[in-house]
């Protein structure tokens, strides 16, 4: 197992927040493992998964979080957020509410999280073109008023998984270093 020839310079920490069913597991297990699995709730309970990458010949763990379903019971406390130096609020482009509670997930998020935290705002499913609810140009907007970084993915394709969480890590690196 090679992890242990490594020396870890840096631990991120980041967290997955939205409304339920918008994706956030699945973004997890693609990023993490490359998988995705249709039945989607035989990871509940997992509370994060990491991933060991190379930044700027630094050995970064990122340590992602997973709701693990909390956000259905309005229960998503504030030992969730402590120590995050990355949220990314994931909703689901083929349901607008989704979208629409953008607003309080990152209002949640800037009265628990460090204010420094870097933020995404990711636009998942968008392999669902026909059924999408959410114009990329208001994603864009919003993001563009609150300051956060956008992206539109596909964990079941795999459209842009790697990239939204290179950027927002890499992000992160250049907060830190
Ligand atoms: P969570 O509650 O936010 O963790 O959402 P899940 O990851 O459990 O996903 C909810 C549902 O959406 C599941 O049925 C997934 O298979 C499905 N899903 C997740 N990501 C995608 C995606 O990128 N495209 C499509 N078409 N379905 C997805």
């Amino acid at each position: 197992y090679g992890e242990y020839n490594h020396k870890i310079d840096y631990v991120f920490k980041v967290v997955l927040v939205g409304d339920s069913a918008v994706g956030k597991t699945q973004l997890l297990a693609r990023f993490a493992k490359n998988q995705f699995s249709v039945d989607s709730k035989a990871t509940i309970g997992v509370e994060f998964q990491t991933k060991t990458l190379i930044i700027d010949k630094k050995t970064v763990k990122a340590q992602i979080w997973d709701t693990a379903g909390q956000e259905r019971y309005r229960a998503v406390t504030s030992a969730y957020y402590r120590g995050a130096v990355g949220a990314m609020l994931v909703y689901d482009v083929t349901r607008r509410p989704s979208f629409d509670n953008m607003a309080k997930w990152l209002e949640e998020l800037r009265g628990h999280a460090d204010k420094n935290i870097v933020v995404m705002l990711i636009g998942n499913k968008c392999d669902l073109g026909t059924l999408r609810a959410v114009p990329t140009e208001d994603a864009e907007e919003f993001a563009q008023r609150e300051n956060l970084f956008f992206m539109e993915t596909s964990a079941l394709e795999s459209t842009n998984v790697e990239t939204a969480f290179l950027t927002i890590l890499t992000e992160i690196y250049r907060l830190v270093s």
